[in-house]
């Protein structure tokens, strides 16, 4: 966004983020993210996606006469994790509240969820914008009912209600209005949706609504009180988010500059125009007559439940990272990269248990590696180049048998499948770096011999007219001499 004055931020010392046209931007997030049971949060129907509409809602998601919801553990459990994962408090006893509404993708008339006393309290998410660390407070995390679904594009005229979602157990993540630009949100919904896969309480497809973000933004003068925000309801693309809070941004300075205020609203955002709409003025909470929910006993969480998940947990994230700088030398950044998922990290200790030099293993990786992936839209786990396969490229080059530029030639080798084994590659494309000093001289004393003004310089102290000899070398030698004892020969025989 071009519109954006660090400078005018940094002269004022008050607002935390960039300005945009003198104002401060102000967001909160509220996610939802889908519990990755096999069964909904209060009955044993499935929730797995994509099964014919309305054949997975059985009667207790549909709340009918004589049925009785019974809390999932598995739901439970999940929520217990992100709680650890985030520093939260976890709540020992909390309770469910039904939020009455009328829609007609909820014909039971209430959601139940969690209001006063929600399951997970507190806590943090902390990321790094670019280079900047960045620390956003959670408010809570609640677990509740999703609804059904309206499916508008299959009819004619008319529109159809699929009720297999409604009983999917959801967790909804509330921020404080922590964040100050559109690359803050989008960095804080990439980190959380990192963390939720990461411990394996969601499964992240953010097309199929596993993942799906609101986004409450507001704007004002630095130093006012807050704005009257508007809610960007189910972002499911970081690219839609990115595009929906930037125009919405843009939209809100606008009224006010043009001297509207702001309505307090929910908004969808349309890809399609690139512009937010608003849907409806927002509810209060005193709108959903919320009330505890009388079918469902408090939710009560021993400590020693805690201690179980907590000891289930896997080491997160940001320790993992840490652990990679402390053990094998890494940078911060680096360290980051190899810790985008699971997957990633798993082969990059694959690398390092066959052998690899980690520090070699990880530019590789966050280097071509991460490039070709991203170039074929392909994921780790379907590399080409296994990890052993790159601890042996890598051991090749550290004692010496291939330059790195041959190096990338067999890499290219092995992802395009042109050959599988690194030695045969070497041996058949012959590209071992020259080990004969012998031969090497040979070639030395021949570039010597036709490059007088290359000479005369590199002794009138140009180090250009040396590193000229040197390509010489390596050139006549097709690519196979080592650089480091080209460099040695040719300052012995130089003087
Ligand atoms: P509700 O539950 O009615 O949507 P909350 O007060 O719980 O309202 O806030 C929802 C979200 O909106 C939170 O993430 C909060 O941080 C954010 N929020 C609250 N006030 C503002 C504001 N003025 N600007 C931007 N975001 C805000
Ligand atoms: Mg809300």
């Amino acid at each position: 966004m071009s519109e954006i004055n660090t400078f005018e931020a940094a002269q004022s010392g008050r607002p935390t983020g960039p300005l945009v046209r003198g104002y401060e931007v102000i967001i909160g997030f509220e996610t939802h993210a889908q519990l990755s049971t096999a069964s909904k949060i209060f009955s044993r129907a499935s929730t797995a996606f994509g099964a014919e509409p309305n054949t997975q809602a059985c009667a207790v998601d549909l709340a009918l006469p004589g049925t009785l919801p019974v809390m999932n553990k598995g739901a439970v459990e999940r929520a217990i994790k992100l709680g650890l994962a985030l520093g939260s408090t976890i709540a020992p006893r909390s309770v469910f509240a039904r939020k009455n509404y009328f829609y007609p993708d909820l014909p039971k008339g209430y959601q139940i969820s969690q209001f006063e006393i929600p399951v997970v309290q507190g806590g943090s998410v902390s990321f790094f914008v670019g280079d900047e660390p960045k620390t956003v407070r959670l408010v809570r995390a609640h677990l509740e009912e999703d609804a059904g679904k309206s499916l508008h594009e299959d009819f004619v005229g008319q529109s159809g209600i699929d009720l297999n979602r409604a009983g999917t157990p959801l967790l909804e993540i509330v921020t404080e209005p922590d964040m100050r630009s559109t690359a803050e949100a989008v960095a804080y919904a990439r980190e959380l949706h990192k963390i939720v896969t990461w411990i394996g309480i969601c499964d992240g497809n953010m097309q199929e609504g596993s993942f799906r973000c609101d986004a409450n933004v507001s704007v004002r003068r630095p130093g006012d009180k807050l704005g009257t925000r508007r809610e960007i309801k189910n972002l499911n693309s970081f690219k839609f988010m990115q595009q929906a809070i930037d125009y919405e941004i843009r939209w809100q300075i606008e009224e006010i500059e043009d001297g509207r205020a702001i309505q307090q609203a929910t908004v969808l955002f349309d890809p399609d125009s690139g512009e937010t709409r608003a849907m409806r003025t927002k509810e209060d909470a005193a709108d959903y007559r919320y009330f505890p929910d009388p079918d469902l006993p408090p939710l009560a969480i021993a400590a020693d439940w805690i201690e179980r998940v907590r000891a289930d947990m896997p080491e997160l994230p940001r320790a993992m990272a840490e652990r990679y700088v402390r053990e094998h030398g890494l940078s911060d950044y680096d360290a980051a990269q190899l810790t985008q998922s699971p997957a990633l990290a798993a082969y990059f200790q694959g690398a390092v248990a066959a052998g690899a030099n980690a520090k070699l293993a990880s530019n590789w990786i966050t280097g071509e590696i991460a490039r070709r992936l991203n170039q074929q839209d392909m994921a780790i786990t379907e590399a080409p180049v296994t990890a052993p396969q790159l601890a042996r490229l890598v051991a090749r080059i550290g004692d010496g048998t291939i330059s790195n530029s041959a190096a990338r030639q067999v890499f290219d080798a092995l992802w395009t499948g042109e050959g599988q084994d690194v030695d045969a590659v070497i041996e058949a494309k012959g590209l071992k770096q020259m080990s004969d000093s012998g031969a090497l001289e040979k070639i030395i004393d021949q570039v010597l011999a036709t490059n007088e003004k290359n000479i005369a310089e590199y002794r009138a102290g140009k180090d250009k007219a040396f590193n000229a000899l040197v390509g010489q070398v390596m050139k006549a030698s097709q690519g196979k001499a080592n650089p480091a004892q080209v460099n040695a020969l040719l300052k012995a025989k130089l003087g």
